[in-house]
Order: C-alpha cells, then sequence, then structure tokens
C-alpha cells in the first residue's frame, strides 16, 4: 500500500532509462557521447551539451534483477486491480528485447512478472487469483493472434496466425479486441508454455481476476515491445521496407501523442489514430499505471537516434 501510494505520489506515466552495454571491441574507442549522473542522461556532441531527466537510469552495468526491483511495484499495481503497461521503447539494437524478454538465461521483464504474479497469488491466502494470456502483433495497421489455433491446413508452415477483425470499446470503458485468443494459465509451467509459443509477439497481455474481496476485480498487465524508433530515413539500415518503416512510425508518434495528451490531462487524447494506442486505450489513461522504457545506444554513430529517444522520453515526463 505504501508503494502504491509512492506511485501515485508520482503520477501515473513512469519513465525510465536504460543504456546499451557498448559493443564496440575497438581498443581505441572515443568516450561515449552518453553519460548518467544520478537521474539525469547527459548527452554530449560537437561542444553542445543536453540534459534529459528521467524517473529512473540503468547505466551500463545494470542487471536484468536491478530492472526488475524497479518494476515490481508496478506489477502489485496490476495485482491490486490497475490496469498496467509496461513498454520498451527505442532504436533498433538498443536493447528492448533484452529487457523486455531476455536471452541466454538473462530473463527480462517479461518471464520475471509471471514468474512474480504467480508467486504473490501463492502468498496471498486472503485472495483468489486466476491469470490469462493473449499475445499479439499489431503489423503494417493489422492486428495478428499469435496464440490462435493452429489451422490443421498450415500445420506444417509457420502460418499459424489469424487476423483480428475489430477492436472494440465497451460500454464500461473497456475495451475487446474480438475474437483475440486469450488462454487460461493454471500454473507457471503452462504459462511460460504459452509464452514460449508466442515469443515472437511484439504485445503480451495477462489478465487478471482477483476474488474474494467484495467485488471481483480484473485486471490487464501488457507487456509491449515497441518497433525500432529509428526514422524512416535509416529504416534502410535495420532491414525493414520503407511500408513497413513507415507503420512503426505512425503508431510509435500516435502512442507519443496519447501520451502527451494524458500527461497534460488534456481533455481529448488522440487513441483513434492507430490500432496500437486503440488497442492500449485502456490501460494508459484514468487509473492505469504506464511504465516507458527508453532504450539508447552509448555509440558515436546513433547520437542522432538517441537524442530523439531522450526528447520522446521528456514529452512523456
Ligand atoms: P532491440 O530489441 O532494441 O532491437 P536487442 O534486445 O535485440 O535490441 O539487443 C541488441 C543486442 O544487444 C542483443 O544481442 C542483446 O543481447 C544485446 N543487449 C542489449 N541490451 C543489453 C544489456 N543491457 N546487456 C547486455 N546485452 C545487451
Ligand atoms: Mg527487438
Amino acid at each position: 500500500e505504501a508503494l502504491d501510494k509512492l506511485i501515485d505520489l508520482k503520477g501515473s506515466i513512469r519513465v525510465f532509462c536504460r543504456v546499451r552495454p557498448s559493443i564496440s571491441t575497438n581498443y581505441f574507442m572515443t568516450k561515449s557521447p552518453v553519460t548518467v549522473e544520478q537521474e539525469k542522461i547527459v548527452v554530449r556532441a560537437l561542444g553542445i551539451k543536453k540534459e534529459f531527466s528521467v524517473d529512473r537510469v540503468f547505466d551500463q552495468e545494470s542487471t536484468q534483477e536491478d530492472v526488475f526491483q524497479e518494476v515490481k511495484p508496478i506489477l502489485r499495481s496490476a495485482l491490486d486491480g490497475h490496469n498496467v503497461c509496461i513498454l520498451a521503447y527505442g532504436q533498433t539494437g538498443t536493447g528492448k528485447t533484452y529487457t523486455m524478454e531476455g536471452t541466454n538465461g538473462k530473463l527480462g521483464i517479461v518471464p520475471r512478472a509471471i514468474q512474480e504474479l504467480f508467486s504473490h497469488a501463492s502468498q496471498d491466502s486472503s485472495s483468489t487469483y486466476s491469470f490469462s494470456i493473449s499475445m499479439l502483433e499489431v503489423y503494417m495497421g493489422s492486428v495478428k493472434d499469435l496464440l490462435a489455433p493452429r489451422q490443421p491446413l498450415f500445420r506444417s508452415t509457420e502460418c499459424n496466425t489469424a487476423s483480428i477483425i475489430s477492436i472494440l470499446a465497451t460500454k464500461s470503458g473497456s475495451v475487446e479486441v474480438e475474437g483475440l485468443t486469450d488462454v487460461a494459465i493454471q500454473d507457471l509451467k503452462k504459462a511460460n508454455q504459452w509464452y514460449c509459443r508466442g515469443k515472437r509477439a511484439r504485445l503480451t497481455r495477462i489478465t487478471i481476476k482477483r476474488s474474494g474481496g467484495p467485488t471481483e476485480e480484473l485486471s490487464k498487465l501488457w507487456l509491449v515491445d515497441l518497433g525500432g524508433s529509428e526514422r524512416l530515413l535509416k529504416t534502410g539500415a535495420s532491414g525493414l521496407t520503407m511500408d513497413e518503416g513507415k507503420a512503426i512510425n505512425l503508431s510509435l508518434s500516435a502512442l507519443g501523442d496519447v501520451i502527451a495528451a494524458l500527461r497534460r490531462k488534456r481533455s481529448h487524447v488522440p487513441y483513434r489514430n492507430s490500432k496500437l494506442t486503440q488497442i492500449l486505450s485502456d490501460s494508459l489513461g484514468d487509473g492505469s499505471k504506464v511504465l516507458m522504457v527508453v532504450h539508447i545506444s552509448p555509440s558515436d554513430d546513433d547520437i542522432g537516434e538517441t537524442v530523439c529517444s531522450l526528447s520522446f522520453a521528456k514529452r512523456a515526463r
């Protein structure tokens, strides 16, 4: 409860920044233009110094455990009935997937969060929890269901995704993705099996149902590995087509506009400008908790993108 109050005090949108370790093997590597000073990131280039403040900075030495410690309080909010959205933002190659999914046993936020939910459920004797999982992808304006039952016809191919037709807003203000597969997960083992099956999905949703009190509470925990934020000019370098690049840019700028509007308490929040913001619309605004982890590169070559990503972060705060 104290943790909850702390989060409320700081507002419902928090922004973290994580700096990827340098991958250069050049012994004579120039000094990184990115330095960290407490909760501030300082970028120096061409004699200009820019400072960006965020709620928490994870430097190059930070571990997956360090990051997860800061995520835990927000998971508690989800267990307490709030919708929660954890988003990984940044240029391709800066560690979004590393943070969310992890690699080589260095588990990221998603598998740790799943573990934490089950562990909390087993310890809390005053409530009963049930969890279900959905995994999806928004690709060039269409929504794909990664956990859809495999079509017998396509059994021998990778094609086991199904397209979703519509996103509906219900009277109570919640959002339903029509036809989206939502699998009940009874235990951690089952949860991990389903998570592995849909792993390449960029959006994972855990639905939490809590009963035991006077009312039954339903909440959504969204874990989102966003598309690379690099500007269109550079998408060639990341292997995307022009159209893919445009679609990603569109949903990221729509997301930025939504968060900026919420931050400034605007009466109109432009959720309808992208599929991504429509799907997340009941988990970004009133009563929800949002955590954006902005990823940046320590490299000289990426300085332009780094400043863009930090400017995006600034707009969200
Ligand atoms: P993105 O998903 O943003 O494109 P990745 O998560 O794929 O980036 O990261 C690119 C590479 O850098 C991967 O090989 C990943 O394992 C490595 N990497 C990223 N962040 C870290 C980190 N904090 N510590 C160690 N390795 C990292
Ligand atoms: Mg990735």
